[in-house]
């Protein structure tokens, strides 16, 4: 399974670590404490933008996409090891236009757009130039079982009709968000799977409210945000469906493969940066006549934090092998597991890193507090990870009875 990766992904992996000591990480606190502080936080930074367009000159790119000479050609298992990366950082994804939800959303529109669809919204996507949304979410009902989405789609001559409330929708609150993928009903007379579509929304259509962003610990996660949106009869052509009436599953799965595995790739870089924050505290900082360094308690968590990160990697390097030989449908109990796995053991490892930082780790004077928001949000995000577990759990079980 350890396969070398290719020459090409290799170079390509040195000049982005090149590109983040020069431009990232220096940068980094000006953009993420903009992201918090700035009244026009729903816009992008300017800084952004500049970093944006030097990434894209160095060919540093859309490093995740897989369907057309606009990405890099690399395989899954050959993008872990840069998406890890750019993971490193939380200003880092937008810089090189690998961010969530826009990647699974590019997925989705190369996998099953037709061609008016792509040239309309995937084009400007590749090209940095929007942003979009995935509207699956909705407060009134248990959201983690996407049959309950009750959000109305009906059929109104040349014309879909959308209604409904949508909440925790990533993204959504950015100024530069042009679509909104939406799932919701359509037949709910039919069988249970195919009750769902999914369908495009313009977010300038009439009817589509914003209506607030939501925070996760207090970090709003500007400029792209999470949004409470309301669709009160929304109007769209009907030619805006996507794939096909009833056909939301499919859409859902087909983006959910890559999408899943992204975020554990980047948040096996977090767990790295974290490692090193760790040890980088604990040398230079002394306490009862020794550096924390020296302290067993701080050695057992370095030291179980280096095992943890590495068996998180192992999972996500094999489900990414898995799904580059034999797709995401045969690697989804693979793609499950590193979904599980990932986001607790980094969170812990986070949770390690806040400790031996004292109280300044809480704060926001270094990228803990937020990196560790973000991890235990995918614990719920993406699927709580109880549906995987069971998900698992029966594939298990029925091999033995
Ligand atoms: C930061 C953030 C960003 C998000 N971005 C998006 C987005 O862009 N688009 C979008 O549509 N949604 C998004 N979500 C929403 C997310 O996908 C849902 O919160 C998730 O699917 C769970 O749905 P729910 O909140 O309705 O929880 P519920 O379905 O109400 O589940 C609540 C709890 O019940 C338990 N549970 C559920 N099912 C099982 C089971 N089978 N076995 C055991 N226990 C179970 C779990 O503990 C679960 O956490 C985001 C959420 C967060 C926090």
């Amino acid at each position: 399974m350890f396969a070398e990766i290719s020459g090409r992904a290799a170079d390509l992996k040195a000049r982005l670590e090149a590109f983040m000591d020069e431009h990232v990480y220096p940068n980094e606190r000006e953009l993420l404490a903009e992201r918090r502080e700035s009244a026009g936080r729903w816009s992008t930074h300017p800084l952004m933008e500049e970093l944006k367009g030097k990434a894209r000159a160095q060919g540093l790119w859309n490093l995740f996409y897989t369907h057309g000479p606009e990405g890099q050609g690399l395989t899954n298992y050959e993008y872990t090891h840069l998406c890890e990366i750019l993971g490193r950082s939380l200003a880092a994804p937008e810089v090189f236009n690998c961010n969530a939800p826009d990647v699974g959303n590019m997925e989705i529109l190369s996998l099953y757009g037709t061609p008016q669809q792509k040239d309309r919204w995937l084009k400007p996507l590749l090209d940095g130039e929007i942003r979009s949304c995935f509207a699956m979410t909705e407060p009134q009902v248990a959201s983690s079982d996407a049959t309950n989405i009750e959000t109305a789609i009906r059929r109104d001559g040349d014309h879909y009709v959308v209604s409904g409330r949508k909440w925790w929708i990533t993204g959504a609150m950015s100024t530069r968000c042009k679509l909104a993928i939406v799932m919701g009903k359509s037949d709910s007379s039919a069988p249970k799977h195919k009750q769902q579509s999914v369908i495009l929304v313009p977010m300038d259509a009439s009817g589509l409210k914003v209506e607030r962003p939501l925070s996760v610990y207090g970090y709003e996660h500007p400029p792209l945000g999470h949004a409470e949106l309301v669709f009160d009869n929304v109007r769209v052509p009907a030619e805006n469906m996507l794939l096909g009436e009833g056909r939301g599953f499919e859409v859902a799965q087909g983006r959910l493969g890559p999408g899943r595995i992204h975020h554990c790739m980047r948040f096996i870089g977090l767990g790295e940066r974290a490692i090193e924050l760790m040890c980088r505290r604990a040398l230079s900082r002394h306490a009862f006549g020794t550096t924390l360094a020296e302290m067993g308690g701080v050695r057992q968590a370095i030291g179980q934090s280096r095992c943890e990160l590495e068996q998180a990697r192992l999972v996500t390097l094999k489900a990414a092998w898995k799904m580059d030989r034999q797709g995401s449908k045969a690697a989804r109990h693979e793609i499950a597991i590193a979904k599980v796995v990932v986001p607790s053991a980094v969170s812990q490892i986070i949770d390690r890193a806040i400790q031996v930082h004292g109280a300044g780790g809480l704060s926001g004077d270094f990228f803990l507090a937020e990196a560790f928001a973000e991890t235990r949000f995918l614990r719920i995000g993406d699927g709580p990870d109880e549906v995987h577990r069971e998900a698992l759990a029966r594939a298990e079980l029925s091999r033995f009875s």
